[in-house]
């Protein structure tokens, strides 16, 4: 394994006086020195990880709840020990600005609601975490960074993965060489969607979700083959197939396989599915063994098997973290100018034009569609972010 580049390097020496421990290694600070976060949206994610994920984050803490459904919100805001005026609807940026409690606001609604309120939260004078993927379109994407370069404030789109021990681990190997040369990449991200569930029936609406499994879970997959090679791809050829008699499939498309070609020469082949079993695997296939982490960005429980000249070594679990403690604790030092920027709105809005060059394609049946549009990654994670 190399020595990973630590974030004080990255930051210079001005940084570094300043630095903090490794965000894993670091103890809890007092709450008055936390970050203040605001949550928009009190859905799935919100309530089961994101504010379970605050209370154990080292560096942010809750500050305030931003809902559409204000009983709702102000019983969680209650359950969390939050005074009655960190409750905020969705028309209440003016006040929110105004209210030095809250430094980030993590925007965790449906896809095509994320650009209208990163962008007033950020006009608000607030940093912004948003959820992936970051866009239903390429051109709300470029106004979000727009607006943070207007704003003169941080956009981070929520890729956990690239904060996550495992998909860590598994870069570094990559970059080491451990294997060898990787070869070929497979990502395979999908599920079976349930259209009476509120949290899946907007995943299946075109308007609010963009593109339906293809946003929601395969960009887990051309994220992860772009960080695992840490290159970009140059061409894609994509394929789709949605059935007909499925009701759920009326709006977005179902199955989508795609083919990426990256300049090392590399192919990563993904698939997503919203019918088809869970799963959120990847493995690298390298000249003398195989990575394959199966799953590799399940909220927990993920798992990284090493099968090198043909036999697999026991598996090798991730360590228990809260990946959502990690991703905010992440942003927490990113405000506080002791980070780095790691996937900011650039990186989302590269997902963003890929899953547009992969939907092109499909519409035509598998024709390669050029990739090559420059883009390069400002900070490799592996380089940067500590695995423990
Ligand atoms: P959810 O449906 O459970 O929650 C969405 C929230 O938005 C609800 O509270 C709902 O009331 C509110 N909302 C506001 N306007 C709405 C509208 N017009 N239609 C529907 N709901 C509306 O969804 P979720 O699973 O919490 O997902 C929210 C976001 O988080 C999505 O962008 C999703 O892709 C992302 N997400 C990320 C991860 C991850 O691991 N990073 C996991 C799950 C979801």
């Amino acid at each position: 394994m190399p020595n990973p580049i630590s974030r004080r390097s990255l930051l210079g020496a001005a940084g570094a006086a300043a630095a903090l421990a490794p965000a894993g290694a670091r103890a809890a600070g007092p709450e008055t020195d936390k970050v203040g976060f605001a949550i928009v949206g009190l859905g799935k994610l919100s309530l089961g990880q994101l504010i379970p994920g605050l209370k154990v984050a080292k560096g942010a803490k809750l500050a305030a709840v931003v809902s559409g459904h204000p009983d709702k919100a102000r019983r969680v805001a209650a359950e969390n020990g939050l005074p009655a005026d960190a409750v905020y609807g969705y028309d209440d940026y003016d006040r929110m600005a105004q209210d030095p409690r809250i430094q980030v606001v993590y925007i965790v609604l449906p896809n095509a609601l994320h650009a209208e309120h990163t962008i007033k939260a950020l006009k608000a004078g607030k940093h912004v975490l948003c959820e992936k993927p970051m866009a239903t379109t390429i051109a709300d994407a470029e106004a979000m960074i727009a607006a943070a370069k207007a704003t003169n404030r941080h956009l981070m789109i929520a890729y956990r993965c690239h904060y996550e021990p495992l998909n860590l681990d598994v870069m570094r190997r990559l970059r080491a060489k451990s294997l060898g040369r990787v070869r070929q990449i497979n990502t395979t991200m999908g599920r079976q969607a349930d259209p009476s569930d509120p949290s899946d029936a907007w995943r299946l609406d075109a308007a609010l979700s963009g593109a339906g499994a293809l946003g929601d879970m395969g960009v887990y997959g051309i994220s992860a083959a772009r960080y695992l090679l840490n290159e970009e791809p140059v061409a894609v050829q994509a394929w789709a197939w949605t059935d007909p008699a499925d009701p759920r499939f009326k709006e977005t498309q179902d199955l989508i396989n795609w083919q990426f070609r990256f300049p090392s020469g590399v192919i990563a082949n993904g698939s997503t599915s919203f019918a088809y079993a869970p799963t959120m695997a990847f493995e690298a296939i390298c000249e003398q063994g195989r990575l394959v982490a199966d799953p590799a960005a399940f909220y927990g429980g993920n798992r990284l098997t090493v099968v090198k000249g043909g036999q697999a070594q026991p598996p090798v679990p991730a360590p228990p973290v809260d990946q959502f403690a990690r991703e905010m604790d992440w942003m927490a030092d990113v405000v506080r100018g002791k980070a780095p920027m790691v996937s900011p709105g650039e990186e989302g809005l590269q997902d963003m034009r890929l899953m547009q060059a992969i939907l092109d394609s499909a519409a035509k049946d598998g024709a390669t569609v050029r990739t090559d549009w420059g883009y390069r990654r400002a900070v490799d994670p592996a380089a940067v972010v500590d695995i423990a």
